[in-house]
């Protein structure tokens, strides 16, 4: 089955206590259909301006990745700088400059409109519907968002969350959502506006999954050096999604599985700058690590 993504495309400026970097390429968009191409054939819609180049294209070729619906509009491209306290366990954004994004109407094609999975990835919830209201009849739709969002358009996005089954956001995010603080008691609630399924990603401490008769939870990769951690959201609902895809299925094991393999890509995607792991990780890379991830967590009944 194919996915169709959509969110940005950017031009990132990271800051950390050991990297600056300029102008990498990053977005939601981009760093989900990198992972996600390991695993399906991934469809991208999104905007960029007309300072992004030919090069900067080359980062999705050679891959499953179809970029008819990655359009070029008059502009500068949508551009996000993050700065990362010295454990890299705090983000400040430094700037949002939503540049070709701010008029952006994502116009799905014929070809596009029978995916059978979608990706909302973390854009304005009123773009996300109207992208929901032109496919035809997904099988799954996944999807993500932020704080942004959730104090600024409350509204659309509870109207999102009643069309979406996976909702994939991080802890923060669904205790401001839920007004809960207890996870169980946030899922609990989430579960009763809509998605099917909620994945809690937690960082550093992994994953937490809840349905309505399941519970999952796993843990992150115990990794010794973190470059930079930016787009690892986005590599994890990748994996996640693009596994989903890949086995045509949603029951409680595939789910579990679907969860390490986002798990795996989001620990290879913080291993460097931007996209730049994912770039050069190969099939069996991502195989070793899921099995390291069982042996990690494995233990012996009573
Ligand atoms: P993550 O680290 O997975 O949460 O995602 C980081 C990516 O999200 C960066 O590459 C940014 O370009 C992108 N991003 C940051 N803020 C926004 C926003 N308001 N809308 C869309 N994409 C964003």
């Amino acid at each position: 089955m194919s996915i169709l993504v959509v969110g940005s495309v950017a031009f990132d400026t990271l800051k950390t206590h050991t990297v600056e970097a300029d102008r990498v390429i990053g977005g939601a968009a981009t760093h989900f259909a990198l992972a996600a191409a390991f695993f399906a054939e991934v469809k991208l819609v999104a905007v960029v301006g007309t300072d992004f180049t030919d090069q900067d294209r080359g980062t999705f070729e050679g891959r499953s990745i179809d970029l008819s619906g990655l359009k070029t509009a008059e502009g500068r491209t949508f551009r996000w700088g993050g700065e990362y306290s010295e454990n890299l366990s705090q983000r400040t954004t430094l700037f949002t400059e939503l540049n070709v994004f701010e008029k952006f109407k994502p116009i799905i094609s014929e070809q596009f409109r029978d995916s059978e999975l979608v990706f909302l990835a973390n854009i304005h919830p009123d773009l996300q519907l109207d992208v929901l209201n032109q496919m035809h009849c997904p099988r799954l739709i996944g999807a993500d968002t932020m704080n942004f969002w959730i104090e600024r358009t409350p509204t659309e996005l509870a109207q999102m969350l009643r069309r979406i089954d996976v909702l994939i956001i991080n802890d923060e995010e669904v205790r401001q959502l839920s007004g809960e603080y207890s996870l169980p008691r946030a899922a609990a609630k989430l579960l009763h506006m809509g998605p099917k399924t909620l994945v809690v990603k937690r960082g550093e401490y992994g994953v937490l999954c809840f349905r309505e008769n399941e519970r999952f939870a796993s843990v992150s990769y115990p990794l010794e050096t973190i470059v930079d951690p930016t787009g690892a959201g986005d590599s994890f609902a990748g994996g996640l999604m693009g596994y989903l895809a890949a086995t045509n299925s949603m029951s409680d094991e595939v789910m579990r599985q679907a969860i390490i393999f986002g798990s795996v890509m989001g620990s290879f995607c913080v291993e460097d700058i931007g996209t730049r792991r994912v770039q050069r990780l190969d099939q069996a890379e991502i195989f070793e690590r899921y099995k390291e991830f069982k042996e990690l967590t494995e233990f012996k009944g009573l």
